[in-house]
């Protein structure tokens, strides 16, 4: 099994990833960056979104495991005291995997005929800081609303829990292949309106925005940003591709979403 390893810059993350790699030189596993069959990302959540960008190309071919150097992450499994274990897990994989719906996103900007393409582990965002921002918004081609406000959001499941969540957004279960839209700072009126709450659109649908003129939008994908190009249409959809996850142990999904908002029962037990 080729395995790289992708760490922060955090002197702890360094500190495991030194101490996994003679532990995978050890065992005679081989070290390969470029074309690995699965990488182990060492920090947090934002650590296997860099990763999953990096290997963006190669997801048919690729497998992540996240080890965590701080709290529990949505993308990360394993604890960094528990790196022996994960060791022996990799040593008797039988490629064994969990995959997760991604968001296309499909953008047609004015200065170029050809559409350009990315793709969002967490989620999308179309902002306009110096002014409001006015966008039609159609559901599966057909116009459902003209959005005025500071942006909108859409969001995969997996990144339903990132900054959907602190929209407003509703926390969705990553067996469900939907897509999420979540308003950031709506205008609402007697005169301007938009539904003004989240809305979780079906896998088949795809959404568009038509922006109005002006070339001071703000795109990002994830962690990225895109500036300074007129943008004339952006449609998303549930992408065709999936990201793969090593499986040799599984977190219920909601013990996650516990772990990271509420705390354990026992930290917040009260007698009633
Ligand atoms: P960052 O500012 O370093 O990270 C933002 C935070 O989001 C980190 O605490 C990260 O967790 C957490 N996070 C990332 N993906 C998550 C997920 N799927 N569920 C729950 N929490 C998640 O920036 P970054 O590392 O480049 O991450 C970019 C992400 O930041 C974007 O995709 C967006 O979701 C999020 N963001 C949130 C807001 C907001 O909530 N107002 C605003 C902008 C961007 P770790 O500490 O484990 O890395």
């Amino acid at each position: 099994m080729k395995i790289a390893i992708f760490a922060n810059k955090r002197a702890k993350s360094q500190a495991v990833k030194k101490k996994l790699y003679q532990k995978f030189v050890e065992r005679h596993f081989v070290i390969d960056d470029k074309e690995p069959d699965v990488v182990v990302t060492i920090g947090g959540d934002g650590t296997l979104l860099s990763a999953f960008h990096h290997y963006e190309d190669k997801l048919e071919q690729v497998r992540f495991v996240g080890v965590h150097t701080g709290h529990l992450g949505f993308y990360t499994d394993w604890r960094d005291d528990e790196i022996d274990d994960l060791v022996i897990s990799l040593q008797s994989d039988n490629r064994q995997s969990i995959s997760y719906p991604l968001l296309e996103v499909s953008v047609k900007y004015a200065d170029s005929p050809r559409r350009e393409r990315y793709l969002a582990l967490n989620e999308s965002t179309l902002k306009r800081n110096s002014a409001t921002m006015v966008t039609d918004v159609y559901i599966g081609g057909e116009l459902f609303e003209r959005f005025r406000g500071d942006g909108l959001c859409v969001s995969t499941p997996t990144g339903s829990t990132a900054y959907n969540k602190s929209l407003g957004g509703a926390v969705v279960h990553p067996n469900l292949e939907v897509l999420q839209i979540a308003e950031i700072g709506s205008i609402n009126n007697r005169v301007f309106r938009t539904l003004s709450s989240p809305m979780i659109v079906a896998p088949n649908d795809w959404i568009t925005f038509r922006p109005g003129k002006g070339s001071d939008f703000v795109l990002t994908v994830d962690s990225e940003s895109y500036h300074n190009r007129q943008i004339c249409e952006i449609q998303y959809k549930v992408s065709k591709k999936r990201i793969y996850f090593a499986k040799y142990r599984h977190t219920h999904f909601w013990r996650r979403v516990q772990d990271a908002f509420i705390g354990t029962e026992d930290e917040n037990r009260m007698d009633l």
